[in-house]
């Protein structure tokens, strides 16, 4: 089995003293630096600049010159060759990119290391579509006197800012398409977790990827992130993070009209209907929540459960999440790693206690999780609440901790209005093995995605994104591109 704590001593050197600007690894121009500590034991892994409006201001300058100087001189099957090149890069340094998000971020090693196929997967997705962009020839109201046609362009300068949940795929799901579409792009790394994503930089300057195409500037959100959804030279906004940040976003990104897209939070569904598969359901459906501590948008945290299967299918989750391996993401075994902050921390308690108090009852979990080796972070036991209602804070507010929030159900028209009763739209679970069951339910429910018999699945072709307060614009799929485009269209007088 693999040393991951050897490799983690040698992973981080100098160049982590730097940001990324214009093909340049710079310091913050204020020179001010911010910690980069590990979730699992607080103990310090680099120093990174801490960015603000000026340094946001130079790279989306030097986007721009970008923009209209070189890399608007590649050719689609350039832009394609490139992002085929970074893929191999990325397929080489995979171990070491999964190590550094599981020190960063706390996410468990084995579940990093799970995710290359999906993130490769993206690379070459958008390899592809960068040959795949074309216009249109359009009949008008003039035929053989005026032609009619559309081409699609870049939409010039793109800001991305990202959460710090999941650094790897999160900025390629930025980046990738920026570059399929002959965009350049600024992003901004959470405060929390930007080593990883600088590590993505070197490995795709090493690719060739010429200077200012991609620039990153880590810093704070409300010194970096909000100076870069205002700045006037941004054409357009792509955003994950939450629903709050999102509607400041929106907000600023008024001055100049700037396109938006945003991924959101979300408080989402999972139904198990009375005749699902409960051996397989069971596994699923905890999952659903306690991957990645529960630190995850698409957390299936309210668990409707028929009335009649709803104290078995509930003991059983219990059962499995009270058996769950709590520890340092490093350890190839550990299945629940730390939560990201103690300010996150702090959120999480205050719903633990907030559930007793409501009227909630605690199956299993409930408290942090102590014991050896877990002293130097945040760590919770996989919590289950029985006798949740729809009116308590844990059944209607993100969490983003290990919580999952159980509620029996008697008919599907009922759980198909508790479920759809929330403000947010982002995805949604259906157990059944009935196949109409299932259909009907997937129909009815207001979500982005919806999975059935399974859940967590995302894949670069299929579009990924969020109703009503989850979020508008969508990840993945062919649409993910027209985000990253604009439509002109050209009209010619053949007298
Ligand atoms: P957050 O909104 O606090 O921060 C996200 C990013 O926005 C960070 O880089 C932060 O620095 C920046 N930011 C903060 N304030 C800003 C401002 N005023 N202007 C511009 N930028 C600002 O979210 P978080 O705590 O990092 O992540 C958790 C949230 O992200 C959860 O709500 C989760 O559901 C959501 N999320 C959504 C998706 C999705 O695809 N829908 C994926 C992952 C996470």
């Amino acid at each position: 089995m693999k040393d991951w704590q050897a490799s983690a001593t040698e992973l981080y050197d100098g160049t982590f003293r730097h940001m990324f600007v214009d093909g340049a690894w710079c310091a913050a121009q204020s020179g001010r630096e911010m910690k980069a500590t590990n979730p699992a034991d607080g103990t310090l892994l680099a120093t990174v600049p801490r960015g603000d409006a000026a340094d946001i201001d130079a790279a989306v300058q030097a986007a721009r010159r970008a923009f209209e100087g070189p890399w608007s001189t590649f050719t689609p099957y350039e832009r394609q060759n490139l992002l085929l090149r970074i893929a191999e890069r990325f397929e080489a340094e995979w171990d070491r990119l999964c190590l550094s998000d599981t020190l960063d971020m706390g996410m468990p090693i084995a579940r990093t290391l799970a995710n290359q196929r999906r993130v490769l997967g993206m690379l070459r997705f958008y390899a592809g579509q960068a040959v795949s962009v074309h216009g249109q020839t359009i009949p008008n109201s003039f035929p053989g006197e005026i032609y009619s046609s559309t081409v699609r362009e870049p939409v010039g300068v793109v800001g991305a800012i990202i959460p710090w949940n999941a650094p790897i795929a999160g900025s390629v799901w930025k980046i990738a398409p920026a570059l399929a579409t002959g965009c350049t792009i600024v992003l901004k790394p959470s405060e929390e977790a930007s080593l990883t994503v600088l590590m993505i930089a070197r490995i795709m300057q090493e690719a060739g990827l010429p200077d200012g195409v991609l620039n990153i500037v880590t810093g704070t959100g409300a010194e970096a992130g909000a100076a870069l959804a205002e700045h006037p030279g941004v054409d357009k906004i792509v955003f994950t993070g939450s629903t709050a940040t999102g509607q400041a976003i929106a907000r600023a990104a008024t001055g100049n009209l700037k396109r938006v897209s945003l991924e959101l939070g979300g408080k989402s569904p999972v139904i198990v209907c009375r005749d699902a598969d409960i051996d397989k359901a069971v596994p699923v459906a905890a999952m659903a929540v306690f991957a990645n501590s529960g630190q995850i948008c698409i957390a299936g945290s309210r668990l409707f459960v028929a009335r009649e299967i709803h104290d078995e299918f509930v003991r059983r989750v219990a059962d499995y999440a009270s058996k769950l391996k709590i520890g340092h993401g490093i350890a190839p075994d550990t299945e629940v790693g730390p939560i990201i902050s103690g300010r996150q921390a702090e959120r999480i308690e205050g719903y633990l206690s907030a559930g007793p108090v409501e009227g909630a009852e605690v199956v299993t979990g409930g408290g942090r999780a102590t014991g050896t080796g877990l002293g130097g972070g945040h760590f919770f036991q996989p919590t289950v609440f029985g006798g949740v209602t729809d009116e308590m804070s844990i059944a209607r507010e993100e969490i983003f901790g290990p919580v999952i929030s159980a509620m029996p159900f008697d008919t599907l028209d009922e759980v198909v209005a508790r479920a759809n009763a929330t403000p947010y739209g982002l995805a949604a679970g259906v157990f059944s093995t009935h196949l109409g069951t299932a259909h009907k339910l997937a129909n009815r429910l207001k979500a982005g995605s919806v999975w059935v018999n399974m859940y967590h699945a995302i894949d670069p072709a299929v579009p990924f994104g969020g109703m009503k307060m989850s979020g508008y614009g969508r990840e993945g799929g062919s649409e993910h591109v027209e985000e990253y485009l604009d439509t002109k269209a050209i009209w010619i007088n053949a007298d």
